[in-house]
């Protein structure tokens, strides 16, 4: 089995290095993001983004994938492909994107309403948002990764949401996908033990309806089994210091979505 590969001050200074390009490329999609947009579009200018920041789109070509950015519309809940589709009031559209910079991995996602959504919708992602948070907040020594999964789960389920169980979060660094796992759902007190130098993503994806999901013959996308939207909200996540430093942020596009709503 692999080890975690805990990470040491300067790695975690690398890392953030590289969720922050994911942040600010997340940013510049949601200044273009809205109705008549293409997704592939919004996958091109992702692409240019980190190529002229000096960065790698860490997911062309991972595992064979053929795009820079997962895109994944309404009832698709991860891993979606870019296309010709043309976004429409009422759309859900969650971006997942990830970035090689000095050898180090970032990953963070986001969920993006077009235009008006409807109530539960709306809903739906302040709420994996909210899990979001939630699992951050015991993302600290002391605690273990059942402790994230619990408070994620908990929240969802609170509100009557379906909680993606055969994807998971994941640690962070020279690899995308390093130990450990971290799922969205379990029992408190339960799995690894939280320790100094961790970096983790944590991913609620969360659906409208119920939890379960298909897998398409393309290999890649997944939605949900009964048709209902889903949203997903990721950050790369260091524990330092004993508490979760949050290396990638959605400040930037919270304030690009502030600026047009003002507009
Ligand atoms: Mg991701
Ligand atoms: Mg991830």
């Amino acid at each position: 089995m692999p080890k975690i590969h805990y990470k040491s001050a300067e790695e975690v200074e690398l890392i953030r290095a590289s969720a922050q390009m994911v942040s600010k490329t997340l940013a510049e999609v949601a200044k273009v993001i809205g109705p008549g947009v293409t997704t592939l579009e919004l996958n091109n200018l992702a692409e240019t983004y980190i190529r002229d920041n000096g960065g790698i789109p860490a997911f062309l070509n991972f595992h064979g994938f053929p795009y820079s950015l997962c895109i994944s519309l309404n009832d698709q809940v991860v891993h979606g492909f870019p296309s010709k589709h043309v976004l429409v009031e009422g759309d859900i559209v969650s971006v997942d994107c990830g970035v090689i910079l000095n050898k180090y991995y970032g990953d963070s996602a986001f969920s993006f309403a077009i235009g008006e959504v409807d109530e539960i919708t709306k809903t739906l992602l302040r709420v994996t948002r909210e899990c979001l948070d939630k699992g951050i907040e015991k993302a600290v020594t002391g605690m273990r990764v059942g402790d994230i999964a619990y408070a994620v789960q908990e929240h969802a389920e609170k509100h009557k949401f379906g909680v993606v169980k055969e994807l998971v979060g994941h640690g962070v660094g020279l690899e995308l996908h390093e130990k450990p796992e971290v799922p969205n759902y379990g029992k408190r007190g339960s799995g690894i033990k939280l320790e100094e130098g961790m970096v983790i993503a944590i991913e609620p994806m969360i659906n409208a309806g119920r939890a379960g999901i298909k897998f398409w013959d393309d290999g890649w996308t997944v939605s949900t089994i009964d048709g209902k939207p889903s949203a997903h909200f990721e950050h790369t996540v260091a524990i330092k210091k004993g508490k979760a430093d949050i290396l990638s942020t959605f400040s930037y596009i919270d304030d690009v979505l502030k600026e047009k709503n003002n507009n």
